[in-house]
């Protein structure tokens, strides 16, 4: 094992900033799930995104499941989801005994596929009777899904749209930024994501009085009164006016931090332009923006000599830098193993030969010659 430090895989990136805003909150004793900088923090990311409202909460999950239960999900209720995702997108259904219904991607940007979306509203009305009552597609490692058709599908069927924009911030697709697509958008800031609070998310929507109920509902649901009164089932997700200080600051620094991730997705595709057999997640077409929160590539052994995926992993966690397989799909996994699926086959192929590359912002010279070394020992010496 190397002795050098790691390279992560996407570590916090500072830009200098945040403390400012956590100390004045500090010194005004705003130490409390509101505050200043949860209303600053939420208007900077209604300026930046175009939504027109934004809640800040604990968490992008807690996000997810609030948009459920605004849409009115209950037991009983079906929801499609995208099955290529982390775990966080699907789990927010089963907290309300809803059952996940989920759709297998498309080839170009690995996101949800709209024929596999319309086949599966059109067997789950054929075999419930009922409609699926929310869609959830995933802008995964920062791509954007083809929101286009998929709200065309959600349209028609009149099934409205939660985005999961939680890899997707500083996306856009059309020059309109993913989280704005849906009927809510979230958004997350975990440790690992292009900007981070440490942990923390948000609920984008056009609806103002949605929204206004999220911050409800996540604050206890403390109905208007002199005395604690409750008429609704609530939840404690609000956001920390010190962690939306963090968030301040970032923001700062947004539009820096994804112009680096992109120039990192263009010095690997420029390194491993040539080697036979490894291919990346890239935009479709010049109406696709992606943040490339995590470059992505697809290793195929049959044209790398027989080097897998794995091979590759293992190499890089030799010389201590961080690697990941893709998601596993949620079809595959045990704990959905029951869920209907419908499959167009891209994402068992993409979880067997896919892998994201350290893509941090705040990786510097040195740290790309390493990547660079280690790749090359791999794929081009052997
Ligand atoms: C990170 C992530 C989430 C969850 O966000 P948290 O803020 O960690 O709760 C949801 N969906 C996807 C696709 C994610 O990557």
């Amino acid at each position: 094992m190397s002795n050098l430090n790691k390279i992560w895989l996407s570590s916090p990136h500072m830009g200098g900033t945040e403390m400012n805003y956590v100390q004045e909150a500090y010194d005004t004793n705003w130490v409390a799930p509101l505050g200043p900088n949860v209303n600053g923090f939420e208007q900077d990311l209604q300026k930046y995104t175009g939504a027109e409202h934004a809640s800040a909460l604990s968490a992008g999950t807690a996000a997810i499941h609030l948009a459920l239960i605004l849409l009115g999900v209950e037991a009983g209720d079906e929801v499609i989801a995208q099955s290529f995702t982390f775990s966080a997108t699907v789990n927010p259904i089963t907290y309300l005994g809803a059952k996940p219904i989920l759709v297998d991607s498309e080839k170009d940007t690995w996101n949800i596929c709209p024929k596999a979306l319309k086949q599966a509203i059109e067997d789950r009305i054929e075999q419930t009777g009922k409609k699926p009552k929310a869609i959830l597609p995933v802008h995964l490692y920062g791509m954007p899904a083809k929101m286009k058709e998929i709200n065309e599908i959600a349209r028609f069927y009149d099934i409205p749209v939660v985005e999961d924009a939680a890899e997707a911030l500083g996306s856009h697709l059309s020059g309109k930024k993913l989280g704005t697509w849906g009927d809510f958008g979230v958004l997350s800031f975990n440790g690992n994501k292009i900007i981070t609070t440490s942990g923390g998310g948000a609920l984008l929507s056009n609806d103002g009085e949605l929204i206004e109920k999220s911050r409800f509902l996540a604050t206890q649901a403390r109905d208007v009164a002199p005395h604690y009164q409750h008429s609704h089932v609530g939840y404690n997700y609000r956001m920390s006016n010190i962690v939306a200080g963090i968030g301040r600051g970032q923001m700062e620094v947004l539009e820096d931090r994804v112009n680096r991730r992109r120039e990192i997705n263009a010095w690997y595709v420029d390194l491993l332009k040539d080697v036979p057999g490894i291919t990346f997640q890239t935009e479709p077409n010049s109406n696709y923006y992606s943040n490339y929160w995590l470059t992505s590539v697809l290793v195929d052994p049959e044209q790398t000599g027989g080097i897998t995926r794995e091979d590759l992993r293992l190499a890089l966690e030799k010389e201590n830098i961080e690697c990941r397989p893709l998601w596993k799909p949620m079809h595959m996994q045990p704990v959905f193993a029951d869920c209907p699926f419908y499959s167009t086959g891209v994402s068992e192929k993409l979880f067997k030969q896919g892998l994201c590359l350290p893509s941090g912002s705040n990786m510097n010279q040195e740290d790309l010659d390493r990547i660079e070394k280690a790749l090359k020992d791999i794929l081009i010496k052997n």
